[in-house]
């Protein structure tokens, strides 16, 4: 893969349309076609020893990735504007990965707090199991990172904006940090995708995507994304091909689709996102909002600068308790009611009756996840459709 391939000084929308695809077209058809085959074969054994002495060339065995995924790949590189980029079946195939690629029993890692459920469990069962040991820090509290790091930290990963309480992380700080002891900096940007935070031209190491939110858009696939310099996606790479967790051709494609509206959509999202918070912001039947875009919120100036809108997902909390929350919830009518973000239809969820509801409530609680969090994700619909129906649900709590 050439360096930047398809960055050529252009912008954002031209290369999520031109990036990664090749001019000259398979069978004249303008978009990438599906290449739907586990084998790649060659024509004699002199073929075998041009593929050995450089891989990039061409295709060998499908776990080891295939064309569709390769358009995907260079175009997602672009936007991100790195080397190298490595497509997984979903987003927790790509943080494991990841993860292990760089952990060894005895290493520590250092983790913010407000992070992906299945990332935790994650580090505090099966790292913990392989002897990796990991260290929570509170997203924002640049003190406790630093405290955190020992001559054994080699990763420190975290997510941004955090979810579900929207904490913008000031990466150069933490790469600052990171670097300070040789650690590398991974920034799972899933909620902010490449439009509007570039991590690794911020310091980062190493960027991880669910591109089953954003990237995807559709709700309609599951993969996952590493991108970074091809030294740190290397070794990631080589897992890979151990662990297995290669994103499917049809996959690649629908992710391709996705990718070329990844600006339009992204743009919206912010759109709707940021009116919701300033909807829900003062109304008399809400406690709090949480929403970087809000002058209000702690991580303000850092996403201002960093961040180019803060995306479609809002939390708040409903004044009072459950019965009130979950009598809101039902009254919605727009968004479906369900996990997950980043794609056209908008979604709301209930952490403590769906994610959490295995956690103890003292535990969860802790966590910033009490019984009136609520976590709307925008989709593209109208704001206005949007904010009447939440101004309709609220009436009736
Ligand atoms: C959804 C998500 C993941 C996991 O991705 P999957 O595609 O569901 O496996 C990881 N990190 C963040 C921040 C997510 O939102």
């Amino acid at each position: 893969m050439s360096k930047y391939k398809g960055v050529d000084g252009r912008g954002f929308s031209t290369r999520s349309v031109h990036a990664g695809e090749s001019r000259k077209k398979h069978a004249d058809a303008i978009t990438t076609p599906i290449v739907q085959s586990s084998v790649y074969v060659f024509e004699d054994t002199a073929e075998i020893q041009k593929y050995v002495a450089d891989k990039r060339t061409r295709f060998e065995y499908g776990r080891y990735g295939n064309p569709t995924q390769r358009v995907a790949e260079e175009k997602l590189a672009a936007l991100e504007k790195t080397e190298d980029a490595l497509l997984f079946s979903t987003g927790m195939s790509a943080v494991t990965t990841a993860l292990l690629a760089f952990l060894s029993k005895g290493d520590h890692l250092v983790v913010t707090d407000d992070c992906y459920r299945k990332t935790r469990t994650f580090c505090e069962t099966t790292l913990a199991r392989l002897g990796v040991d990991t260290t929570f820090v509170p997203a924002g509290d640049y003190e406790a990172l630093r405290d955190a790091m020992t001559g054994k930290t080699k990763v420190v990963l975290t997510e941004t904006p955090t979810n579900p309480h929207l904490r913008v992380i000031d990466v150069p700080r933490a790469a600052k940090i990171a670097a300070a002891r040789k650690a590398k900096l991974f920034v799972d940007s899933t909620l902010a995708t490449p439009y509007n935070l570039q991590a690794l031209t911020l310091g980062a190491d190493l960027v991880i995507h669910s591109a089953t939110k954003y990237l995807g858009g559709h709700n309609d696939l599951l993969a996952g994304v590493v991108m970074g310099p091809a030294s740190v996606v290397d070794p990631v790479r080589d897992l890979q091909g151990q662990l297995g967790g290669t994103i499917d051709p049809h996959c690649a494609y629908l992710l391709l689709r996705g990718l070329k509206t990844l600006a339009l959509r992204v743009e919206k999202h912010n759109r709707n996102g940021l009116a919701m918070a300033r909807f829900l912001e003062g109304y008399p039947k809400i406690e709090e909002v949480y929403y970087p875009g809000l002058e209000t919120h702690p991580d303000y100036a850092i996403a201002k600068e960093q961040m180019k809108g803060s995306g479609g997902v809002v939390s708040f909390l409903i004044k009072g308790g459950s019965d009130e929350t979950l009598r809101f919830i039902d009254n919605l009518k727009l968004p479906y009611l369900g996990p997950s973000f980043g794609g056209v239809e908008s979604l709301v969820y209930h952490p403590a009756t769906l994610t959490f509801n295995d956690m103890p409530r003292a535990k969860r609680e802790k966590l910033g996840i009490g019984d009136n969090l609520v976590r709307y994700a925008a989709g593209i619909e109208d704001e206005e459709d949007i904010i009447a129906d939440l101004d309709r649900a609220l009436r009736v709590v």
